[in-house]
């Protein structure tokens, strides 16, 4: 491999980087910079390389002083780890110790997650020690406190991700706690203390975490899962092994979680060594397993749970959101005194959604005709149906129109910019049995619910009773995306455990059925 001098390189292309127009934010300015210099030769490991590219960011006329002696490194870390060239990252924290240049706060903060990024499998995984790493990490921490007793969050969150990979890892609850004064700790600063707890067999304080970050609405990352299974991977007790599994499965099943397909893998691996079926499969719209031939269940949300969650949504994401406010004083009224009068609806269709399902430029005609054929398909049921729409609708032509306003119940608002919360409103006012007709997800909703137990349960109550339409064929028939009949979520038929995985290749979320392992223990 030819050797490139970095510096030429970077001289040559910088006035060209620096004079492109759509580059308006300075970061992503010097961001290019390096990545020209980085893409350009993936070696750089001459401390005169490295001390030019440093310079040149430095001296550079369209800096401004943004970026100093103080903050310079830390960039450069960061870039590393962001772009995964750890090593590249290695090589300039060496220019800095040849250098004499002490790491200020900034800079080890991005020493520590460079570190943490490059060594989370071969530490906590695999189960590899560098006593080097441990050494400096730990020097860094102990320079890090005497300089600064009192550190931020982030730096704190920095810091677990470095010493949790050492003998002290114990130090990171501490921090933790410290962080907590201000915020909650992120997803990844979680993820490495649980790993280490599990690595070091603290696996009750490891649990407890687990669920801890759960309550606080955090993502476990995949190196939690994988160092857990590592650890029975490695016991001599199959039937303890298959205990450990057990528990893991239920926690998946009581958080809704699901896990990726790294960590999928390692389960069907880790089942087959424990001399168990393990199968990857696909589960029927039906609910059907293509290996076991088991019928999956459906978790229904409860009376109770229906009401708690209605109370929550009322209060949190209806009157939170302020759905009124753009809705003039006359109009509220008008809603409010048709909800109290209101009867309860099997159906509640979003009209609009439903017109311009294939598109709005049609005439009101075919509109009109949209609408008139789905909520024909209810009616036909013996349903009482209510449609939500514009007052606009009542403008189209009487022939399909007519038919929806003789056949249901209607209520037609002037100017609102979401339909979907008055829809949500109406449902949850109808009842837990009501069925929603509307193409939008209306997963957003979610977010504002505080507890995840509550999300889980939205999600889950929703996508029971949620159809969507497709189209409509060509007898006029409305074609549904309906409700599964069974709970994409992990669980336990007979004796066998189901557990669905995030595909990343799969990008359509209704091919949920797609992914999924089924585990037999022999
Ligand atoms: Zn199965």
């Amino acid at each position: 491999m030819i050797r490139r001098n970095i510096c030429r390189l970077l001289v040559s292309n910088i006035d060209t980087l620096y004079c492109k127009r759509h580059f308006t934010n300075r970061e992503k300015l010097i961001h290019s910079l390096i990545e020209n210099a980085v893409d350009r030769s993936k070696i750089i490991n001459s401390r005169r390389e490295w001390g030019n590219v440093r310079q040149t960011i430095l001296n550079h006329e369209q800096n401004r002083k943004h970026y100093t002696m103080d903050n310079i490194d830390a960039l450069i870390l960061g870039f590393c780890t962001t772009r995964k060239e750890y090593e590249l990252g290695f090589s300039y924290l060496q220019f800095l110790k040849d250098e004499n240049i002490k790491p200020n706060l900034a800079t080890i903060g991005k020493y520590f997650k460079l570190l943490y990024h490059c060594n989370e499998k071969y530490y906590f995984i695999e189960k590899k020690k560098n006593p080097e790493d441990e050494e400096y990490i730990l020097k860094c921490y102990q320079d890090l406190r005497s300089d600064y007793p009192i550190l931020d969050s982030l730096s704190l969150e920095n810091t677990i991700l470095g010493v949790s990979m050492t003998h002290e890892w114990k130090k990171c609850l501490d921090f933790m706690e410290e962080i907590k004064i201000t915020t909650i700790p992120n997803n990844i600063s979680y993820s490495a203390i649980i790993s280490a707890a599990f690595l070091n067999n603290e696996e009750e304080l490891g649990w407890q975490l687990l669920e801890e970050m759960f309550r606080n609405g955090r993502n476990p990352g995949s190196v939690i899962f994988l160092t857990y299974l590592s650890n029975i991977g490695k016991m001599k007790n199959t039937a303890y092994g298959a205990e450990k599994l057990e528990r893991l499965f239920t926690f998946f099943h009581e958080n809704d979680f699901k896990c990726d397909k790294e960590v999928a893998d390692a389960i069907s691996s880790l089942y087959k060594k424990l001399d168990n079926h393990s199968s990857f499969t696909q589960v029927s719209y039906k609910g059907v397993c293509n290996n076991c031939h088991l019928k999956l269940n459906n978790y229904e949300v409860g009376q109770e749970e229906f009401d708690d969650l209605k109370k929550k949504l009322f209060k949190n994401v209806i009157i939170g959101r302020d759905l009124f406010v753009k809705t003039n004083p006359a109009e509220l009224r008008k809603f409010q005194n048709f909800i109290n009068d209101m009867d309860c609806f099997d159906v509640v269709l979003d009209g609009l959604n439903i017109a311009y399902s294939a598109g709005t430029k049609h005439s009101p005609q075919v509109l009109s005709a949209m609408v008139a054929a789905v909520v024909s398909f209810f009616v036909n049921q013996k349903k009482k149906v209510l449609v939500l729409g514009r007052i606009h609708m009542n403008r189209w032509p009487k022939e399909h129109w007519g038919y929806v306003t003789n056949t249901c119940s209607v209520f037609l608002t002037q100017n609102i910019s979401q339909d979907d919360p008055y829809l949500l409103y109406c449902a949850l006012h109808s009842g837990k049995d009501t069925i929603i007709v509307t193409r939008d997800l209306m997963r957003g909703h979610k977010f504002l619910l505080k507890y995840p137990k509550d999300k889980i349960l939205f999600n889950r109550w929703l996508s029971q009773r949620q159809f969507q339409l497709l189209r409509i064929n060509e007898e006029g028939k409305p074609i549904f995306r309906i409700p599964p009949s069974f709970t994409s979520v992990s669980q336990k038929n007979d004796d066998i455990w189901h557990i669905p995985y995030e595909n990343e290749t799969q990008v359509d979320k209704n091919d949920f059925h797609k992914s999924w392992l089924c585990l037999k223990c022999r």
